[in-house]
């Protein structure tokens, strides 16, 4: 069966396809995608490990994780037992006014796990609303320390956050959007990440100037994921943990992307040896099975809402927070980071990435190679037909899916060595042909 692009054969990309495809695609919307020209989905029937069935009995190796969320691959027997014995005994119960088992044992587990006092957790259902979570968190408690409080962020160049209104404004202006939705975003300072003097000294300057009104910095910790797979030095990190210091701001790590073993360590700011004052986790949190995200506060943050004045109460409460199946499957993929040995895994898979993508070097539009964790990037100068080199690593039985100039691996970090050097060699295979 061929998958052919929607535009070029019309109705007759569906022929061979199954019912519930033909008769369902009319009808949905698919992220980030032109409809009329992007390559309509595949057509998945079953996932195992890190494989992708397909409907016509096809399996490609998956190098993407579904966007790195599937840490331990899929269906982990261990995940579906927890998911299936909580959905018989209480799939959810609503969190305001009453409390599940598998959410607060799941608080208590992430704040042991993460560094420093980070021990209160707000719980939610998707990466930008934890983003939004942690805004509103930070803004909210300047305000109820009676300052006026700042309203504005510093954020960086290649940041991403998530697609929702507050998420998209701290997020890179040039790459998210902001120009489609110029009137809805507010305006925030961003800045290139401070890499060396110049930036450094530029970033100091905004923050002499603008002090007052902003609330804190946000920045993906390590690796800034959907902006570009780009990396910056753990001292980055310690230079904007001293500069919230000095200027008395909250510093917020997104480690939405980085969290759970992908550059390595549990988290990426243990790298740094720096605690934020607020970190937003998701992806990985359910090893990739439900979707459940977590705004997680240090002692000090959550200690600026604690008050008799019910206007200092921190204000969100999304209808499925702290879900009971989701986290559920949160405290099984806790289970297997504590039990299977994740962080050697990916650590692994550093270095064959190392060496099975070490052939790019070199290749024509190739301008760079990189390695982090269990991320490997290799950089074009540019990709003119996206949909055309997606549509090639699925020939080569793979799923690599480049957006903007760079393809890139975030596989399960417990992929097997013949598995990611299938990966490595079908991208090698791949640009050398282009
Ligand atoms: N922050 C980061 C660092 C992300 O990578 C993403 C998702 N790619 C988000 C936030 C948004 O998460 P979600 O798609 O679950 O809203």
């Amino acid at each position: 069966m061929q998958y052919a692009t929607m535009s070029d054969d019309g109705p007759k990309a569906l022929e061979g396809m199954p019912n519930w495809y033909a008769s369902g695609w009319p009808h949905v919307w698919l992220p980030y995608a032109q409809m009329k020209t992007a390559s309509p989905p595949l057509p998945v029937v079953r996932t195992e490990g890190c494989r992708i069935v397909l409907a016509d009995g096809r399996q490609l190796v998956d190098g993407i994780a579904s966007w790195w969320t599937a840490c331990h691959g899929y269906n982990h027997p261990h995940i579906r037992d927890a998911v299936i014995r909580q959905a018989g005994l209480m799939p959810h119960v609503m969190f305001g006014g009453l409390a599940n088992e598998q959410a607060l044992t799941l608080a208590r587990r992430l704040a042991a796990l993460l560094p420093g006092d980070l021990e209160r957790v707000f719980f939610s259902e998707s990466g930008s609303v934890a983003v939004e979570i942690a805004l509103k968190m930070a803004i909210q408690y300047f305000r109820n320390r009676g300052g006026a409080g700042g309203s504005q962020f510093v954020t960086f160049r290649g940041g991403y956050h998530g697609d929702t209104t507050g998420a998209m404004a701290v997020s890179d202006p040039q790459d998210s959007m902001h120009a489609l939705f110029t009137g809805l975003l507010p305006q925030h300072v961003n800045l290139a990440l401070p890499t060396d003097e110049a930036s450094t000294a530029a970033l100091e300057q905004a923050l002499e100037r603008n002090a007052d009104k902003i609330a804190g910095i946000i920045v993906e910790p390590l690796v800034q994921g959907a902006g570009g797979m780009r990396f910056h030095d753990a001292a980055v990190l310690r230079k904007l943990r001293a500069l919230a210091d000095r200027y008395q701001l909250l510093l917020i790590f997104d480690e939405i992307f980085t969290g759970f073993g992908r550059t390595g360590t549990m988290f990426a700011c243990e790298q740094a040896g720096v605690v934020p004052d607020i970190v937003t986790l998701s992806k990985g949190l359910t090893g990739g099975t439900l979707p459940l995200a977590a705004t997680v506060a240090s002692r000090r943050v959550f200690e600026g809402f604690w008050s008799d004045d019910p206007r200092h109460a921190l204000m969100h409460g999304p209808t499925y927070m702290g879900n009971a199946l989701a986290c559920a499957a949160a405290n099984a993929s806790l289970d297997l980071f504590e039990r299977e040995p994740r962080l050697a895994q990916a650590r692994a898979i550093e270095a064959q990435l190392w060496v099975g993508l070490a052939s790019c070097h070199g290749l024509s539009g190739v301008t760079d190679v990189r390695v982090k964790g269990a991320i490997g990037v290799v950089e074009l100068d540019r990709i003119d037909d996206l949909e055309g080199l997606r549509r090639r690593f699925i020939a080569e039985g793979v799923f690599v899916r480049p957006f903007g100039s760079v393809v890139y691996l975030t596989p399960a970090l417990t992929i097997g060595d013949d598995e990611l050097a299938r990966l490595t060699t079908a991208i090698a295979k791949v640009l050398r042909a282009r």
